[in-house]
């Protein structure tokens, strides 16, 4: 088995002081990648901030004959975002690689959530990942080549009590990563997303103690590489993974049901036919999905 390398190749991993964003760091930069670990270095919150975590895990890379430089740089912020991806170009010339990883929670039941703890968990999970992802955009283009792998979240493509904010957001990265997709592909940029799960210090009050080591970071780092890697086949797909397990998600539309003289009561009768799932459609793009819609009718 070949094993995937990523020699030469540049990547940057926001959020990669801690859980997740560490282990994705350390394992693309086990396999010779030139590393750039972003961390903010605060509290799960997202308050406060710290060199502390970006550097200690440059130090572990180091220790282990790779290469990384530390990047302190708050993403939420376009100019964090260009700073970090300006580190990149400026320690090792070029950008192949984004995992926008970075992440923050103000859970808090919706009838209960602020607008500012609505702002601050997009700021970063989905400004965030545009930012970053827009800042090194144009030079994955110039060369032709990028990966970005965006997180996403169950939380978002499922829904959960108390993260309206979160959900919305990870939701949103969906709609990033799809198009992203579409708009990357002619220059060689393919963007997908994982939805992941795994034990940090973001989900350590959720599952019982003796699920950390099933539900280690390492158990999901490894699909980040393959998506990270140059062969990599897909763009605009994601994936949930945790514990070892690895699986497609996808948006599909149902059959669907018309009538030339739609009625409110129509759709009431007709409600069973309109919830049918097979035989589904998975659109990839707005046109096939229109497509879908007009070929019926014409
Ligand atoms: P974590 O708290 O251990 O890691 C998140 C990191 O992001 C932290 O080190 C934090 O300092 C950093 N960060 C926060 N705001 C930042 C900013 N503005 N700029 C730069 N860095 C910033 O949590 P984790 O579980 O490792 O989460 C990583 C990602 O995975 C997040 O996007 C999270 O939403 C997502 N996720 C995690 C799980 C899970 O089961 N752990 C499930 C679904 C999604």
């Amino acid at each position: 088995m070949s094993e995937l390398r990523f020699d030469g190749k540049v990547a940057v991993v926001t959020g990669a002081g801690h859980g997740l964003g560490r282990s994705h760091a350390l394992m693309l930069a086990a396999r010779g990648a030139n590393v750039v670990v972003n961390d903010l270095g605060g509290a799960l919150d997202g308050t406060g901030a710290s060199t502390g975590p970006a550097a200690e895990v440059v130090e572990l890379i180091a220790k282990d004959g790779g290469r990384a430089v530390a990047n302190a740089d708050d993403i939420s912020t376009p100019e964090g975002a260009d700073s970090l991806v300006r580190t990149a170009l400026d320690v090792f010339g070029r950008v192949d690689v984004v995992v926008n990883n970075a992440g923050i929670l103000r859970d808090k039941s919706f009838g209960k959530m602020t607008v500012e703890e609505f702002d601050a968990v997009l700021a970063v999970h989905a400004r965030g990942s545009f930012l970053v992802s827009r800042a090194a955009f144009p030079h994955m283009k110039e060369q032709g080549y990028g990966r970005i792998v965006n997180t996403s979240s169950p939380s978002g493509l499922f829904g959960n009590f108390g993260q309206a904010n979160y959900a919305t957001a990870k939701m949103g990265l969906v709609g990033l990563t799809k198009t992203l997709g579409i708009e990357g592909a002619r220059a060689g940029i393919k963007a997908n997303a994982i939805a992941p799960m795994a034990w940090t210090r973001m989900t350590e009050t959720l599952f019982p103690a003796e699920y950390a080591h099933k539900l280690a970071p390492e158990k999901v780092s490894p699909l980040v590489v393959f998506l990270a890697h140059e062969s990599c086949p897909t763009s605009g797909e994601v994936f949930s993974v945790g514990a070892g397990r690895v699986a497609r998600v996808f948006v599909a539309e149902g059959p669907g049901w018309r009538s030339d003289d739609l009625s409110a009561e129509a759709i009431r009768d007709n409600w069973d036919a309109i919830l049918t799932e097979q035989p589904y459609l998975q659109p990839t793009t707005l046109g096939e999905q229109w497509g879908a819609s007009l070929n019926e009718m014409l």
